[in-house]
C-alpha cells in the first residue's frame, strides 16, 4: 500500500524509463522519512543497459564533434533551467543546505559547457618519422562503452565529471549512481533526456553497487571505467575490471599544515571550510590539522569559534549552513572515530555528539578535537564528517613526518608565509593537490584532480582536457607514400 503513495523511480535504458520489480526506500536524511521507492536493479537490467549503450556507441561516435559539443551546451541549458528543482531534490535527499545544492547544480552546467569547449580542441599530432616514406598521424577516438559509478556526496557534480566529457568525446555510458542519491541522478538524467540526447547514449541503472556496479565493471562489453568512491571499493573495481582503462578517484584524509608564521585567521577559515562544507563529506576535506605547537592553542580557539558559528539544521531551512550526514554508515563511522579518540585520551573542544533532536540521528555537531595522536583512527582513517582533529609538531621535520605518515594522498593545505618552506612541503608530500595558503578543498573544474601515486587516493587525473584525454584512445595511423 505504502509504495503507491510515494514516487517510484525508474531506470533509464535505451531512451525509456523502465520500472524494476524489486524496490528499496529512499530516505530523507534530515527527517528519517521515506521519500520515494527506488529500483534494486538486477544484473540482467545492467546487461540490457550495456547492450543499449553498445548499440548506440557507433552512431554517437560518428556524429560531428560540433554536434556533440552543441548537445553538451543544450544539456547545460536544461540543467540551468531546472536549477532550483534539481537543487531541492538534491538538498532533500543528500542533506546539503539548499544554497550549496544550487551551487553544485550551477557547476554541473559549467561542466557540460567546459566539455563542449574542450572537445573542439581535442586534436592529435603528426609526429615525424625516421622513415621518410611515412606520414604519421595520431587521432583521439571514443573508447566505446563507459561504466561510470559515482558516490553520494556530490551526486550531480561528480557524475558530470564523467558524463560531460564522455558525451562530448562520443562514448556511450552506463551510469550507476549511489543508491542514497538516486533521485538527484534521475533529475540529472531527465535534463539530459530533455536536451535530446539520442537513445542509448547515456543509460541510468539504479540499485546496489555490489550488484549493478559490479556488473558494469566486469562485463566484457564495457570498454572503460570511471569510478569515484571509497578506496576499498576502488581497489575491488581495479581487480574486477583489470585490463580496462580506468579513472579511480578515491578517498582522502587531507592534512592542513599550519606553521608558526601563518596567518591564523586565514588558516582557521580555510580549515573550517575544508572540514565543515558538505558536513565534511568531501574527498578533499580537511581531515586533520597539523599545527606547530607554538600556535596550536590559539588556532584551536579560532577553530572552535568557527565550528560554533555553523548552523546545524534542516537543509531546506534558510540560514542552515550544515545539514545531516547522508546515511547511517557514514554517521556511525564519524561517531566511532570521535569515541575512539576520546577513549584514547583526546579532548573534544566543541561538538562531538549526534543531534537527533534536530530531526534524525544523522545530524552530527561540528567538532574540534585536540590532543590527537598518530595512532587514533581519527588521524589514520578518512572520517568523512564535520570533525577537525588537531595534532601538534615542533619543527619542520616532525611536520613532514606527520604529513607523510598517511596512506592517503589526495589534497593538502599548507599555511606559512615562508614560500621556500611551502614549496618544499608542496613538492615532498605525495598528494595530487597541494594548496598553499588555501583550503585543502580548493579546486576548479578545468584543473587536474586526483590521487598521488603510491597512495590509496586513486589513479589518474580528472579535470578539463585531462578527462577528455582519459576517456579517449590515442590511435596512431601511418601512411606510406607509395610513390605512385
Ligand atoms: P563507496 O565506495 O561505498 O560507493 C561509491 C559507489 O560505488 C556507489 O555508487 C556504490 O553503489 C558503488 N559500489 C559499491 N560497491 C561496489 C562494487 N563492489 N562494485 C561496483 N560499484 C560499487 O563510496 P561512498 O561511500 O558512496 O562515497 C564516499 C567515498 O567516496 C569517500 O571515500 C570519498 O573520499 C570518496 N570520494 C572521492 C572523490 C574523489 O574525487 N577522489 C570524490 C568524492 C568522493
Amino acid at each position: 500500500m505504502e509504495q503507491t503513495k510515494l514516487d517510484i523511480l525508474r531506470n533509464f535504458i535505451d531512451g525509456t524509463w523502465e520500472a524494476e520489480p524489486d524496490l528499496m526506500p529512499a530516505i530523507n536524511p534530515a527527517t528519517g522519512e521515506k521519500i520515494a521507492w527506488l529500483p534494486k536493479s538486477s544484473r540482467e537490467t545492467a546487461r540490457r543497459a550495456i547492450a543499449a549503450a553498445k548499440q548506440a556507441r557507433k552512431g554517437w561516435a560518428s556524429r560531428p564533434v560540433w554536434d556533440r559539443a552543441a548537445m553538451c551546451v543544450a544539456i547545460a541549458d536544461k540543467i540551468d533551467g531546472k536549477r532550483e528543482q534539481i537543487a531541492r531534490v538534491l538538498s532533500t535527499e543528500q542533506g546539503k543546505p539548499l544554497p550549496q545544492a544550487i551551487g553544485e547544480v550551477a557547476k554541473a552546467a559549467d561542466g557540460f559547457r567546459l566539455a563542449a569547449e574542450l572537445v573542439k580542441q581535442l586534436g592529435g599530432e603528426t609526429p615525424p618519422a625516421e622513415d621518410p616514406s611515412k606520414l604519421v598521424i595520431t587521432i583521439r577516438q571514443a573508447r566505446g562503452v563507459y561504466a561510470v559509478i559515482t558516490p553520494w556526496n556530490y551526486p550531480v557534480n561528480i557524475p558530470t565529471e564523467y558524463l560531460a566529457p564522455g558525451i562530448a568525446t562520443g562514448n556511450a555510458i552506463v551510469w550507476v549512481p549511489a543508491p542514497t542519491t538516486s533521485m538527484a541522478a534521475v533529475e540529472l538524467m531527465r535534463a539530459i533526456e530533455e536536451a535530446g540526447l539520442p537513445k542509448g547514449v547515456v543509460n541510468l541503472v539504479l540499485g546496489e553497487g555490489a550488484t549493478v556496479g559490479d556488473e558494469i565493471v566486469v562485463h566484457p562489453d564495457t570498454n572503460g571505467i570511471g569510478f569515484t568512491g571509497s578506496a576499498a571499493t576502488g581497489r575491488r573495481i581495479a581487480e574486477r575490471g583489470a585490463g580496462k582503462p580506468m579513472l579511480l578517484e578515491l578517498g582522502g584524509n587531507g592534512p592542513v599544515l599550519v606553521f608558526e608564521d601563518a596567518d591564523l585567521d586565514k588558516a582557521a577559515d580555510a580549515a573550517a571550510v575544508g572540514a565543515f562544507s558538505n558536513a565534511g563529506q568531501i574527498c578533499a576535506a580537511t581531515g586533520r590539522v597539523l599545527a606547530h605547537r607554538a600556535i596550536a592553542e590559539p588556532l584551536a580557539r579560532k577553530l572552535v569559534e568557527r565550528a560554533e558559528r555553523e548552523i546545524l539544521g534542516d537543509p531546506l531551512h534558510q540560514g542552515t549552513t550544515m545539514g545531516p550526514l547522508n546515511n547511517p554508515k557514514v554517521a556511525a563511522k564519524v561517531r566511532e572515530h570521535v569515541d575512539d579518540a576520546v577513549a584514547n585520551g583526546a579532548t573534544v573542544l566543541t561538538g562531538g555528539k549526534p543531534r537527533p533532536d534536530l530531526g534524525s540521528d544523522l545530524f552530527f555537531e561540528p567538532t574540534v578535537v585536540t590532543g590527537v595522536t598518530r595512532d587514533m583512527r581519527i588521524n589514520r582513517e578518512e572520517t568523512f564528517g564535520p570533525v577537525i582533529p588537531i595534532l601538534s609538531f615542533d619543527d619542520d621535520e616532525a611536520a613532514l613526518d606527520l604529513a607523510l605518515d598517511s596512506e592517503y594522498g589526495l589534497s593538502v593545505g599548507v599555511f606559512t608565509q615562508n614560500m621556500d618552506r611551502a614549496l618544499r612541503f608542496g613538492e615532498a608530500i605525495p598528494a595530487g593537490i597541494v594548496n598553499i595558503n588555501a583550503s585543502s578543498t580548493y579546486w576548479e573544474i578545468h584543473l587536474p584532480f586526483g590521487g598521488g601515486s603510491g597512495t590509496k587516493s586513486g589513479i589518474g587525473r580528472l579535470g578539463g582536457r585531462l578527462t577528455l584525454e582519459a576517456m579517449t584512445e590515442l590511435k596512431m595511423i601511418t601512411i606510406t607514400r607509395t610513390g605512385a
